[in-house]
């Protein structure tokens, strides 16, 4: 048998979901195609959430999303083996009628904004999973091929928001699997808590919430980032490293977790809680010279199957968002001109992307990946442990006069990294971040 769609959606993630809403919720017939056992179920995230990017597909959302707290606070630390240095930002301004940021849980949110999706009339199989995109003589994608009795289900035009790994982009010759290098492996656990222990923490009142997160010594040299966020009655805590600073060092992820776990800033926020769930996933972190070709004959290609995630600003699932929902717009523009969906009318998407945020702040940083990836050491490391120490002999009063101690800190900079070291590190750091 074969059925007919509009448009096939490949995913129930954030990208997915976006796009299947787009469409269905605009009269298209949208079948998506999901391989877990409910959306959400093998998605992992932090996770923060933002609501400005869902507020576009969804304005209601509020009223009825799972949505955990509202960032209140934002804690960025430097670490040693004993301290940390940080910058911390926190505001009340955060606890408006429509906060910005929220934590969510994935599992909890996939489900609800899957049911979106379907109540504006999409069709949603789930623990389906496509095998192979089914193309025409003359190389169009066509529809797909799923693991479910063989049949070919066709369509106008496929989404492709299978998340990182793209394994069925790949297999189709639509783009490269992604390089060692541009993807990084996060690990990740949910610690449970009293809600009020957490509000007492982190300082917190009433669905507020706080973030922090962390690079130096934890990530053992490589380029890495730990990160805690606060749930209503749990802490999620992680850290990723790029998979090919992995296999250089043969470090192993848990260990690395274990480490910031029991780093002594970090263990008392989670003292007495009990681990329940433990998730493992990639992150694109290529930037913006890792994205592939974005379109084609019958097919685009969204979210982090895309490559489309701000390492710098840890920004994924808001893009992920962002994309689905242009690629569901241009797909819906094409279709109301009654245009075949060939490489031609679907360009349009790679256009209006490009005209987005997403593109834009992607090209403002398509020189950071390269750098942090070829200086991990020194940002990560080097860094974080020369002002750790600066801090400490800055605050420590021991009788050393101050111009003694301002002396031992620069020389420490000056040995750690030499005068044109240091320069040089400025130099380029401020050039991939203009
Ligand atoms: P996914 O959410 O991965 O969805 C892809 C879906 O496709 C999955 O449901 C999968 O089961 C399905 N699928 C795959 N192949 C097939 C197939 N062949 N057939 C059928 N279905 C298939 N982003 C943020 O914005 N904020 C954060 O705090 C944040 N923290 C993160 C922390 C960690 C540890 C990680 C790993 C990522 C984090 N991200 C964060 C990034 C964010 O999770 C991703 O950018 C986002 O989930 C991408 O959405 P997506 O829909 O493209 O992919």
């Amino acid at each position: 048998t074969e059925e007919n769609f509009d448009a096939i959606v490949i995913g129930a993630g954030m990208a997915g979901n976006a796009a299947a809403y787009t469409m269905s919720s605009r009269g298209m017939k949208v079948l998506q195609l999901e391989r877990g056992e409910y959306p959400g179920s093998k998605n992992v995230q932090g996770a923060i959430m933002y609501a400005d990017m869902l507020e576009k597909i969804l304005p209601d959302f509020r009223d009825d999303a799972p949505l955990e707290r509202h960032l209140v606070e934002q804690r960025f630390w430097m670490m040693d083996d004993s301290s940390h240095i940080g910058m911390q930002y926190r505001s009340d301004d955060f606890n408006e009628s429509r906060p910005n940021r929220y934590t969510v849980i994935r599992a909890q949110f996939d489900k609800w904004f899957s049911r979106k999706v379907r109540e504006a009339g999409a069709t949603l199989l789930c623990e389906t999973t496509v095998t192979e995109l089914v193309r025409d003589p003359k190389g169009r994608v066509i529809g797909v091929r799923t693991d479910r009795a063989g049949d070919v289900i066709l369509a106008d035009v496929v989404v492709l928001a299978e998340g990182v790994n793209g394994l069925l982009g790949t297999r189709a010759g639509l783009r490269d699997t992604p390089k060692p290098e541009t993807v990084a492996l996060a690990v990740k656990e949910m610690h449970f808590l009293a809600e009020e222990v957490i509000d007492q923490r982190f300082g917190l009142k009433a669905n507020e919430g706080c973030v922090i997160e962390a690079v130096g010594t934890i990530s053992r040299n490589m380029a890495g980032l730990a990160f805690l966020y606060t749930n209503k009655e749990s802490i999620s805590i992680g850290i990723g490293c790029l998979v090919s600073e992995f296999a250089a060092t043969m470090e192993s992820p848990y260990d690395l977790l274990e480490k910031f776990k029991t780093h002594p800033s970090v263990k008392p926020l989670i003292a007495g809680s009990e681990v329940k769930e433990y998730a493992a996933h990639l992150i694109p972190e290529g930037g913006y010279k890792a994205i592939p070709q974005l379109f084609g004959d019958g097919w685009v290609v969204v979210g982090d199957a895309a490559q489309l995630n701000n390492a710098v600003h840890r920004e994924g699932s808001n893009l992920a968002m962002t994309s689905g929902r242009i690629a569901g717009e241009a797909i819906v523009q094409i279709k109301n001109r009654k245009k075949p969906m060939v490489k031609e009318h679907l360009s349009l998407y790679k256009s209006m992307l490009d005209n987005s945020f997403v593109i834009k702040d992607l090209r403002k940083y398509k020189d950071m990946p390269a750098l942090l990836h070829t200086n991990s050491r020194n940002f990560f490391t080097t860094y974080p442990k020369l002002l750790s120490q600066a801090a400490q002999n800055f605050v420590r009063v021991d009788g050393t006069p101050k111009i003694d101690k301002e002396r031992a800190t620069t020389a420490t900079f000056i040995k750690a990294r030499s005068r044109w070291g240091l320069f040089g590190d400025a130099i380029r750091l401020a050039r991939a971040w203009r």
